[in-house]
């Protein structure tokens, strides 16, 4: 059973990190909140020395070594490391994003802080990194949900004001399809690809929603085209037994799989052995997107955030063992703002995730929220214009960025004001206040290329920028260095 599986699991991992401590990290985020450039810059600097003042096992010199290892999971993709730094350092482009599941193992040699551990023995911590797409996350409310409630809520949302354009094929193709029909394949690939397209949709960067389930619609990662995703919600009547053979009985029969074959494997396999999770978000996406996208961030955190609460979900609190202590919240990409805006993400992201921390109460795990930049690709500056003191920041737009008209062509360095952000997280969420008014858009963002290396004057090359990168690194791992 699930259940007798995960707890073999738990004891085999625990029965092995007694001879090789080891602490199972996973990095969620939806889809370009920037999973893949927090970890490469995690481990180059940990692999390099970095500057991480706030993570007090390095900056107090007590690790001897940091290197990567081979993973312990046979079956798992391994994170792309050498891949993506070398996009970022040589190419200085960003690198390619997380599209399933991948996994790291970083092992790292250090001296106990007290006096009594190191008598024993140097300490060898082994952080295994698992990167997987937040959407996936998304997938836990479906397990207690049958096809007719999952495509009633489906439908519903499809119908709201701000997605109806959007799903107007989807919506459409519904009303011409006889459910009771015999159906053939063509049929339920058009209606799935059609609904599958509209979540797409949804997600792009002017509107930016972020509750779209179900997750591998849209990161199917390795199903893309398997029958478990030819499947749409369709307007089922539950009184209803529809005949073998059509297309609702075959929807249905499709969903149950999904859940079985796809979903429950992720949380049994991979989510119920985390130890700690770093949750990122792209916040600034969802501001200059507008209140819809903001309320429908808040509610998809919410989802997120129920999976790490054992007790609401029957099938996963029967087996979870709460073995994830520590969830950080984050938002990243700061170095999009002026730092004097950062205590304001901050309280955005609270605000954000303020009722399901709440609610949840997360049954022994302790939860902290910070606005860190992985790689920071600008600097600050202040201007003084009409005898104001403007704070900005600069960096090197892409090429292909615009900014007030003026196209960048990736080589020089700009200033910008990127805006404040409201002292009250409320206003984000108020249709038709000023964040909702392209005029008076009030942050500008747009995409800088990574940063060139710094070198010391003594010729050493520094590694990558970052912001709050050792906060985080003390939350997550600090204690088990300590
Ligand atoms: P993923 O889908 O969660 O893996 O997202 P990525 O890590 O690929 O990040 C998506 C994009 O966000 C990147 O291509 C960058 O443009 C941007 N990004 C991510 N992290 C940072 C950061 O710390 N600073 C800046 N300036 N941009 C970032």
């Amino acid at each position: 059973t699930d259940e007798a599986r995960i707890v073999l699991d738990n004891l085999g991992d625990r029965t092995a990190s007694l001879f090789h401590p080891t602490l199972r990290l996973g990095v969620a985020g939806l889809s370009r909140a920037g999973k893949t450039v927090f970890i490469t810059s995690l481990v180059h600097n940990l692999l390099h020395g970095g500057r991480l003042p706030l993570f007090t096992a390095q900056s107090g010199g007590r690790i001897a070594r940091s290197f990567l290892e081979e993973q312990p999971d046979a079956a798992i993709p391994r994170f792309q490391y050498e891949d993506h730094i070398r996009t970022i350092l040589e190419e200085r482009q960003w690198p390619q994003s997380t599209r399933a599941i991948s996994e790291l193992r970083l092992t790292i040699e250090y001296e106990s802080a007290s006096g009594w551990s190191r008598m024993f023995s140097a300490g060898k911590l082994s952080l295994d990194i698992v990167d997987y797409p937040g959407e996936w996350l998304l997938d836990l409310p479906l397990l207690d949900k049958d096809f007719a409630t999952f495509s009633t809520e489906a439908i519903a949302r499809a119908q709201l004001p701000a997605r109806a354009a959007m799903a107007g094929e989807y919506l459409a193709l519904l009303a011409e399809t006889d459910l009771s029909a015999p159906s053939d394949e063509a049929t339920a690939s058009r209606l799935a690809a059609a609904f599958t397209r509209y979540l797409r949709e949804c997600r792009a960067d002017t509107t930016a929603l972020s509750t779209l389930p179900p997750g591998r619609f849209l990161m199917p990662g390795d199903l893309e085209g398997s029958p478990a995703l030819t499947f749409a919600p369709l307007p089922v009547d539950r009184s209803v037994t529809y005949p073998k053979g059509s297309i609702a009985a075959l929807f249905a029969r499709r969903y149950a799989a999904y859940k079985s074959v796809v979903v429950k494997p992720f949380f049994r396999e991979h989510f119920a052995r985390l130890d700690r999770q770093i949750l990122l978000i792209d916040v600034m996406q969802a501001i200059n997107a507008g209140p819809e996208a903001i309320r429908d961030l808040e509610t998809a955190l919410t989802d997120i955030l129920v999976c790490f609460r054992p007790g609401k979900t029957s099938w996963l609190s029967s087996f979870m063992t709460r073995r994830i202590d520590r969830i950080l919240i984050a938002a990243t990409k700061a170095d999009h703002l002026h730092r004097e805006s950062h205590p304001r993400l901050e309280s955005i992201v609270r605000r954000l995730v303020d009722d399901a921390i709440a609610r949840a109460k997360f049954s022994g795990a302790t939860t902290e929220v910070l606005a860190l930049a992985s790689i920071r690709a600008t600097h600050e500056a202040n201007v003084t214009q009409d005898g104001q003191r403007l704070p900005m920041i600069v960096g090197t737009p892409m090429a292909g960025e615009t900014i007030d008209g003026q196209t960048f062509d990736g080589s020089s360095e700009t200033a910008i004001f990127p805006g404040d952000l409201p002292a009250n997280p409320a206003r984000l969420f108020e249709t038709g206040g000023p964040w909702n008014n392209a005029a008076l858009d009030p942050v500008t963002f747009v995409r800088f290329k990574p940063p060139r290396l710094e070198q010391t004057a003594e010729g050493f090359t520094l590694s990558l920028p970052h912001i709050r990168l050792d906060r985080a690194l003390q939350y997550l791992i600090g204690d088990k260095l300590a």
